[in-house]
């Protein structure tokens, strides 16, 4: 017990991630004991540097590929590349993450008999023909594409938690993630917030791949740990899949150009090839998310992006 609140013992996989160290600080703040499981393929020691000397707080590197022996109370299941150049890098080791640590994680949660969050994605939607996206929507995915990988691990995943679900009664809760931004985003994963950041900082041409007409719809990192922890507070019932986003859709070139303007950056834009699968718009319907779990976005974009620039300034003086 912790201030009369009870703490738990809380696995997170990808802890050292953008997401995940977010919400190891966030499960920590909470009073809970916080370990964090990564083998640091995309993560870095840096997001979880300033929670080492917490005394609630524990690192283990490990490959969640390989089965993992620990007693907690609860898990989140994080661990993935999540930017397209970083889960194209090595697709196998994609798909292999996407579906051999759900089944170790799974496996570790049905022995323990605890609850198990899995972070799925708007990829499993693909290049949707409904739009907005519903969770009902069964997606529109090329299994044989460059990111495949991805989008079917993914979607895999998801099979699996359902699986464990129904046939050893596990407590699941599945989150659909739309696009998310905020510090400690990688400098070079090559996503659109952070890569129209940096240039613009750098005072390089923004990168507009296409004609910039695609959307997307993007949610700050805090107000997605606010829904992910909704989620894993909700009744047993509440299953997911549970879209988690911010359904404000901009196209690219007017995520471009604002982000030029609030760094008042005197960067161009640059015109370049699409790449394969690029989905043409997303955009969550987050009805069901405001219904059952009370959730939604707050963080306006331009708030958003203001904290994030402000990250990768400093980020990019240390570095400089
Ligand atoms: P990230 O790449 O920053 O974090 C992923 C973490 O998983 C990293 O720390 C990485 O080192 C770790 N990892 C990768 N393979 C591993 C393995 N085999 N064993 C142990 N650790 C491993 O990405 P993120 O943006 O923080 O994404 C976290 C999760 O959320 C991912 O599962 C991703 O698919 C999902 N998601 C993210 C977004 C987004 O917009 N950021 C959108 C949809 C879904
Ligand atoms: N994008 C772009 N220039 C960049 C990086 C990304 O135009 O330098 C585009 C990309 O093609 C996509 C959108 O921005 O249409 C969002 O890309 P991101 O990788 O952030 O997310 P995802 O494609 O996974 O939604």
């Amino acid at each position: 017990m912790n201030n009369g609140i009870e703490s738990k013992r809380i696995l997170v996989t990808g802890g050292a991630g953008f997401l995940g160290s977010h919400l190891c600080e966030r499960l920590l703040k909470e009073g809970n004991d916080v370990l964090c499981v990564d083998n640091f393929y995309t993560g870095r020691k840096e997001n979880v540097a300033h929670l080492m000397s917490h005394p609630l707080f524990e690192v283990i590197r490990h490959d969640v590929c390989f089965p993992l022996n620990v007693e907690v109370d609860e898990i989140y299941n994080l661990a993935c590349p999540a930017s397209p150049i970083h889960y194209q890098l090595d697709p196998v080791a994609t798909t292999k993450v996407s579906v051999n640590g759900a089944i170790n994680m799974l496996d570790l949660a049905k022995r323990l008999e605890v609850k198990i969050f899995q972070a799925s994605t708007s990829e499993v939607y693909g290049d949707p023909e409904e739009h907005p996206q519903t969770e009902s929507y069964w997606g529109h995915v090329n299994p044989i594409g460059v990111r495949s990988c991805y989008d079917e691990g993914k979607r895999c995943a998801e099979t699996l938690f359902f699986d464990y679900y129904r046939q050893h009664g596990l407590r699941i809760k599945v989150a659909r993630i739309f696009n998310t931004y905020g510090p400690r985003m990688h400098p070079n994963d090559g996503r659109g917030v952070s890569n129209f950041i940096v240039q613009a900082l750098e005072g390089k041409e923004l990168t507009i791949y296409g004609d910039g007409s695609q959307t997307r719809s993007f949610c700050f990192v805090d107000d997605l740990i606010n829904g992910f922890l909704s989620l894993m507070k909700s009744s047993n019932e509440v299953t997911g899949p549970i879209n988690l986003g911010n359904p404000d859709s901009r196209t690219i070139l007017e995520l471009a150009e604002k982000i030029i303007d609030l760094t008042g950056s005197n960067s161009k834009l640059s015109y370049k090839k699409l790449p394969s699968d690029d989905p043409v718009r997303r955009q969550p319907d987050i009805s069901l998310a405001r219904t059952v779990l009370n959730w939604k976005p707050s963080i306006e974009l331009d708030e958003g992006l203001k904290t994030t620039i402000a990250y990768f300034d400093d980020l990019l003086s240390a570095t400089a």
